[in-house]
Parts: C-alpha cells; structure tokens; sequence
C-alpha cells in the first residue's frame, strides 16, 4: 500500500484476514468492494502455543497419548500396513527408590530423547503415561519394526545416563493386518509386552 512507512508497523512475518464485500453502488463510475483487513498475528501464534501444548507431553517434549491416538484415526488407520512398537522401562519404580524422583525424570527424557533419534520421521513417537511409551509405523514391514525395536533395546542397555543410571527396556511389536482397529491392534501388542516383561524383561 503506497503512503505506508514500512518501519512504522509491526515487524516480521505477520498475518492477516481480510473480509470483502461488494459494493451496491458504482465508486467513481466503477463497481468496488469495501475491504477489511484485520492483523490476527498473536491470535494465530497463540492458536500454534495451544495446540502444541495439547498435543504434546510435558516431561519429555514427545506426543501425548491423546495425540498418538488420534493419528491412528488420521493417518494410521485404512493403511494396508502398520507397525505399533509399545515400550515399558524395566524396574522403573527401583531407579526412583534408588535415585529419587528428580533423577528418574531425567532417565525419561533422555531415553524420550533416544526414541527421537531412533523413530523414522514418519513415526509418531508418544509417552503414553508413566514410564509407557508407544510408536506407530505407518507402512512398515513387520521385519523393519522389528529391527527397529531389537535396535532401541540395544542403545537403550548401552545408554548411560547423565546420571550414570542404567536402564533397560521391554518391548512388543504389533503388525496390524488390514482393518483392524486401533483397540484390538493394542490389545495384542499389550499382551505380547507382559509376555516380554514375564520372560525376563529386556527383549522385544
Ligand atoms: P516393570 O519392569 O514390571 O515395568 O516394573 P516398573 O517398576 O517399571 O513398573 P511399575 O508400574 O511398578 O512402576 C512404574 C513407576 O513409574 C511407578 C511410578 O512412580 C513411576 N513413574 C510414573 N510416572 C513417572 C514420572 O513422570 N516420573 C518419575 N520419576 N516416575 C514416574
Ligand atoms: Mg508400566
Ligand atoms: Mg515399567
């Protein structure tokens, strides 16, 4: 717009919604439309900051379960082929008897941090609560999630925190097969984890 001191408004990236509407009368002779335009900058960061925060998990930056089961519905579901690697820390409760509370956030996040490095950037990686966590692999081969999952096992032994604890992992591999929903996927997957933790812990 011609006039308008460009140093004089708000700076970076902004955004705007305009309104338009038709005139019922000629403007010099012409048809026009009067037009509104509103900046809705904060509005529209403050709408990213809610969403965000409702999407994410606190303690560790990664999904929250509400996020993760709703991408099933998304993204997940009607595909032909889908991996669900559902994950429990081994002796949770002892490193916080052990270590403290404090000590046994931190042994979440970095292990939430490895998860990241691991997961391919189309998985969603979620804490489902606790010291629970869960991963979808939206077209993935049941031999590719489960050499993912053997591979995060083994960088989860081999991890050693800032702390210096040492943890392990119990994991379950889910493939579903064409049509299944999201409740019977998870029940299998949920059983195979207790038989996991039933033989030993520490194997997928
Ligand atoms: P198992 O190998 O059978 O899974 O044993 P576990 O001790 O990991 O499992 P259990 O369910 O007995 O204990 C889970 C513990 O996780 C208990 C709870 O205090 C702890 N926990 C849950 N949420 C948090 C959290 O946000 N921070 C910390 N530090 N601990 C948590
Ligand atoms: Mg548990
Ligand atoms: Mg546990």
């Amino acid at each position: 717009v011609e006039g308008i001191d460009a140093e004089a408004g708000p700076q970076g990236m902004q955004r705007f919604e305009g309104k338009i509407a038709p005139l019922p009368s000629l403007y010099d002779g012409k048809r026009a439309v009067a037009w509104m335009t509103r900046n809705i900058t904060r509005q529209h960061e403050l709408q990213l900051r809610l969403k965000r925060l409702g999407e994410t998990d606190q303690l560790t930056g990664l999904y929250n379960r509400h996020f993760f089961f709703d991408q099933y519905h998304q993204r997940v579901q009607g595909q032909p082929l889908t991996g669900l690697i559902m994950l429990d820390l081994d002796h949770f409760k002892l490193i916080n008897d052990r270590y403290g509370h404090a000590i046994g956030d931190n042994v979440l996040r970095e292990f939430s941090t490895l998860l990241r490095q691991l997961c391919p950037l189309d998985g969603v990686v979620a804490r489902l609560g606790g010291e629970e966590f869960a991963i979808w692999l939206p077209g993935m081969t049941g031999d590719k999630a489960r050499a993912l999952a053997e591979q995060i096992r083994c960088a989860t032994e081999e991890l050693v925190s800032g702390d210096g604890v040492r943890f392990t992992v119990s994991l379950a591999l889910g493939i579903s097969q064409s049509g299944e929903g999201v409740d019977a996927l998870l029940q299998r997957t949920d059983l195979a984890l207790y038989q996991a933790k039933h033989r030993g812990r520490n194997r997928v």
